[in-house]
């Protein structure tokens, strides 16, 4: 979040800058609310997106939950079938959502980050290690 001019508060998601108003008595509840109703309609679209890449391997579409999260950009809970998005990542470019959805549908075939999962995360995401490091720069540190 930035502060614009005087009055004004700025939000960038997606290369889109959403300008707040002061005097529409805008606080950091409303402006939580509406980053959580953008990120639950961008989360889900690029979750069906990337989910089509992990049919053949028969995968159950997990459901999706968001979440404030201060070390993690996306947690997996395979015996729950149901994954947790930093509300963060909606700041963030499409393909960096993207990258981090398809990590954590590849821990429904592979717990570990191990050979298995990187060479499947590789070909759903084949450049994912530039993504990765643009989202650590991002966010200014280095989760696994
Ligand atoms: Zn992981």
């Amino acid at each position: 979040m930035e502060k614009g001019k005087l009055n004004q508060i700025e939000i960038l998601i997606q290369d889109h800058i959403i300008t707040f108003n002061q005097d529409q008595a805008i606080d950091h509840k409303t402006i939580d609310q509406f980053l959580r109703s953008q990120a639950l309609k961008v989360f889900n679209e690029r979750l069906c997106v990337m989910y089509k890449y992990f049919i053949p391997y028969n995968v159950k579409k997990p459901t999706l939950k968001i979440r404030k999260m201060k070390s993690r950009y996306g947690t997996c809970y395979y015996n729950d079938q149901k994954i947790i998005l930093n509300l963060s990542l909606i700041q963030c470019k499409i393909s960096h959502i993207d990258y981090v959805i398809a990590h954590e549908l590849c821990h429904f075939l592979y717990p570990d980050h191990g050979k298995g999962f990187k060479a499947l995360l590789s070909a759903v995401v084949p450049d994912w290690r530039d993504k990765k490091i643009e989202l650590n720069k991002l966010f200014g540190r280095l989760p696994s």
